[in-house]
């Protein structure tokens, strides 16, 4: 299976768990499952203390660093940490985004400059900014992975703010994609369905989401956590080689219907 995946011992950096329900963890485990060494990051206390008991319970070992993408000094501390102690950086997934809640709330004309611009810093802007700082360490070239949504191309309700964030975050792939081809390493989003997690809980009409997509969607059901995380490995791997600036959707086929 390592012949095919070529990710036994590289050092793959997971940003994003908040506790088990996010789709950062089910990447990590995927990763630890191939003997990936996957490396940590956090902002929040409350994330950390989730993610070493998480790492405890299953017996995993792992780096872990503090980051918050909103600082630019925080993100090429946590980089720089990173470099030093594990030398080469062979994949990011970038897995966070976040919105003021009044944002997704409101009716999207009711947006403000400033939740817009926090929308976009903390959820599009931040991959650029990791981009950059991961980029010094990604010697061998590599494979750098975001977390989507299909509000980026459609009008969802309740994910107003989001949803433009994640067209930027969407462009802001492809862009990257062409910066970083010439030094082999790819940039990808994953589209994700809908998946119950701390951060869908700030989407007012969620529930009705996932009805919906069980409803209408091709496979007649909702994504689980480790599907979304299993194509991310797949986007880490080598399977994947030649395949950048793509965004791949895991939404049981949700976004090709009318
Ligand atoms: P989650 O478990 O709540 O994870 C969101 C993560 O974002 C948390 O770990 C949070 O860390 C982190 N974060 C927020 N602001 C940050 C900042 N300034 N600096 C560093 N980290 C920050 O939710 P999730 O659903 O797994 O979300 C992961 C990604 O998947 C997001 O991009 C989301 O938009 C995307 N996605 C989710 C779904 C879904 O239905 N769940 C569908 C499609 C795409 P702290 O808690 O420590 O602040």
């Amino acid at each position: 299976m390592d012949d095919l995946l070529k990710l036994k011992g590289k050092n793959i950096v997971v940003m994003g768990v908040a506790n088990e329900r996010s789709i950062a963890w089910g990447v990590a485990k995927s990763l630890f499952s191939v003997g990936a060494n996957v490396i940590f990051t956090y902002r929040k206390e409350r994330s950390l203390v989730k993610l070493e008991k998480l790492l405890n319970a299953d017996g995993y070992e792992a780096m872990i660093v503090q980051c918050d993408v909103n600082e630019d000094d925080s993100i090429h501390e946590a980089f720089a940490k990173i470099g030093a102690g594990v030398g080469t950086i062979h994949g990011v997934v970038h897995s966070l985004a976040f919105a003021h809640a009044e944002d997704l709330r409101n009716d999207f004309v009711e947006t403000t400059r400033s939740g817009y611009a926090f929308a976009q810093d903390t959820s599009a802007y931040s991959l650029i900014a990791t981009a950059k700082e991961a980029r010094p360490f990604m010697t061998d070239g590599g494979s750098i992975v975001t977390m989507s949504y299909l509000g980026a191309e459609r009008v969802l309700d309740g994910y107003n703010v989001m949803g433009v964030a994640k067209a930027a975050l969407e462009a802001s792939v492809k862009y990257l994609a062409n910066d970083l081809g010439k030094e082999n390493i790819r940039v990808n989003a994953i589209s994700a369905g809908a998946i119950r997690t701390l951060s869908a809980k700030g989407v007012p009409s969620f529930n009705t989401i996932l009805s919906q997509i069980e409803e209408k969607a091709p496979l007649k059901r909702n994504v689980t956590q480790e599907e979304v995380a299993d194509m991310t490995l797949a986007v880490l791997s080598n399977l994947s080689r030649g395949v950048t600036g793509e965004v791949i959707y895991v939404d049981a086929g949700y976004h090709i219907m009318g």
